[in-house]
């Protein structure tokens, strides 16, 4: 358990190339979990890659506490890491790859025994010792991999993508694993993830990340109710951003001119610096967004593009005056298809100022 600090952390792989990770700074909280999330090539596994100390910074600093890990090689820094592929010995019992770690350690005989009954029993797989790896589920292989990565106590657990490969429903009672065995083992950790439903559910705070840089810190819900700027609002649950014209102005609330032309106000951040002649973009989830009939008081006209139906919502894609709007709807109007005209409400109290 330990506080982890990243402080202007950067990694360049090629002389020529842009950074892969940017001056990252980051505080991970003592016993947090904590997530990167972030598209493909966001720089995501780079990071975590150097808090484990398999690369070093190209500058910028890692502490770990009041330790400063940044060159400490990765078998000093008593970190617990658990991959995407699990990265198991198929030849070796489920016994013996938890004991891994403990043998290089040089934890042997009735403690090691011991302290391998204590992690497999905290990932629920007490008695599965003597099996051969090939002969568990892929959730049960994740869960030794869990069991390998906590029986050495680590001071941080590091987990890249550990639920990739299982599938979608063994994936949700998985995330809700780890999330539990990290509660009662109360370890600092950092996951990662490019899945924000998961990242949502599972995490104290995240991190989100674009470029090799981060976008935004803060918790599920707060990343979510008021994302920075356009990328983390559209990255995360898909918002719609329209770019509309300021009308006026107040410390923490916008007016923009709607795209028909009525006054909108929506909520911006302190300190947002917009004023008249300014063009605001202005995000709402398409959760927010009501469908009404074309007659509706109050409501724009739209035409519906295309319908997508996901079981727990139909998705309308509707063009707003030229501009695409996409609509999660509980209850659609019957018999709604492509080319007819709707009427769309965006709701004043969730209309939210983003940065570009
Ligand atoms: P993520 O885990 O978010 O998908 P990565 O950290 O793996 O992203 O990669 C970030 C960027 O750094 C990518 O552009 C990737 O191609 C590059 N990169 C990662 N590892 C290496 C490496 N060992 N050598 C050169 N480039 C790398
Ligand atoms: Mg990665």
């Amino acid at each position: 358990m330990v506080e982890v600090r990243l402080d202007a952390v950067s990694k360049v792989f090629a002389r020529s190339g842009d950074p892969a990770v940017d001056k990252v700074d980051l505080t991970i909280r003592d016993g947090e979990f904590f997530t990167l999330l972030g598209p493909s090539g966001c720089g995501k596994t780079t990071t975590l890659r150097m808090v484990a100390g398999f690369y070093f910074p190209s500058s910028g600093r890692i502490f770990f506490g009041s330790d400063d890990v940044t060159r400490q090689a990765p078998n000093k820094r008593d970190t617990g890491m658990v991959f995407q592929n699990y990265a198991l010995f198929p030849h070796l019992s489920v016994a013996q790859n938890v004991g891994y770690g403990l043998r290089t350690r040089k934890v042997r005989g009735t403690e090691a025994k011991r302290r391998i009954d204590e992690a497999l029993e905290q990932v629920h797989l007490a008695g599965y010792g003597s099996r051969r790896i090939d002969q568990l589920s892929g959730g049960q292989q994740q869960r030794v991999a869990l069991a390998r990565a906590l029986v050495i106590r680590p001071r941080t657990l590091l987990l890249d993508e550990p639920l990739s490969n299982l599938d979608a429903k063994l994936r949700e009672e998985t995330r809700l694993e780890i999330r539990r065995i990290q509660r009662e083992a109360s370890t600092t950790s950092i996951y990662v993830t490019h899945d924000q439903a998961e990242a949502m559910a599972m995490s104290d705070r995240i991190a989100v990340m674009s470029g090799g840089t981060v976008q935004q810190v803060g918790a599920p819900e707060e990343i979510y109710r008021r994302p920075a700027n356009r990328f983390v609002a559209t990255f995360i649950g898909r918002s719609n951003v329209l770019s509309l014209p300021v009308v006026g102005a107040g410390p923490e609330h916008v007016d923009v001119a709607g795209p028909d032309g009525v006054t909108l106000r929506a909520a911006a951040p302190e300190g947002h610096g917009l004023g008249e002649t300014a063009t605001a973009l202005v995000s709402v989830r398409p959760e927010h967004v009501r469908l009404t009939g074309p007659d509706a008081a109050g409501a724009l006209r739209a035409t519906v593009v295309e319908t997508e139906f996901t079981g727990m919502s139909t998705h309308v894609s509707v063009d707003l005056a030229g501009t695409p709007l996409h609509v999660a709807a509980v209850q659609l109007p019957a018999g709604l298809s492509s080319g007819d005209t709707v009427g769309v409400v965006l709701p004043p109290e969730h209309l939210w100022v983003v940065r570009p």
